[in-house]
């Protein structure tokens, strides 16, 4: 499974790829590889690759695969509040609305996912900044069993 995104300046965006990472890898899925890259001047394109959940037998996938999506804009958000733009996010919430009629995920549990991706990226913040701070620096980092 592959996060694209495309966002403003690169300290939003290393949060945000890095909200991705830290939570799919806190939910027990393999993180491979996390990039940010400059896109133009002002803008940097983001993409986290992870096992995808919903690949999984797991009873909890669907969930899971809906609270990674939703931590990206989460840590963001807890990173600089109101920079996330509609842009930032577009492919995430795309993603969940799929994921959402795919498997007929009721209001309420999307909105549990949501819930919890909020919880785990205020659990997991330490680590979320300290990802972002290594790929702001390297730009991309890739993982290898
Ligand atoms: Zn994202």
């Amino acid at each position: 499974m592959t996060q694209v995104n495309t966002g403003p300046s690169e300290p939003c965006k290393a949060h945000h790829e890095a909200g991705h990472a830290v939570i799919a890898d806190s939910l027990g899925y393999k993180v491979h590889l996390v990039t940010i890259v400059a896109d133009g001047p002002t803008n940097t394109q983001g993409r986290t690759e992870y096992d995808d959940p919903l690949e999984r037998q797991h009873e909890r996938r669907v969930e899971h695969a809906l609270t990674i999506c939703f931590a990206g804009p989460a840590a963001q958000d807890k990173f600089a509040s109101h920079s996330l733009r509609a842009d930032d996010a577009r492919r995430d919430y795309v993603k969940v609305l799929d994921i959402v009629s795919r498997f007929r995920v009721d209001d309420e549990t999307r909105w549990a996912c949501r819930l919890k991706a909020r919880e785990l990226v205020e659990e997991h913040w330490e680590e979320i900044e300290a990802l972002a701070l290594r790929l702001l620096d390297k730009g991309t980092l890739t993982f290898t069993s």
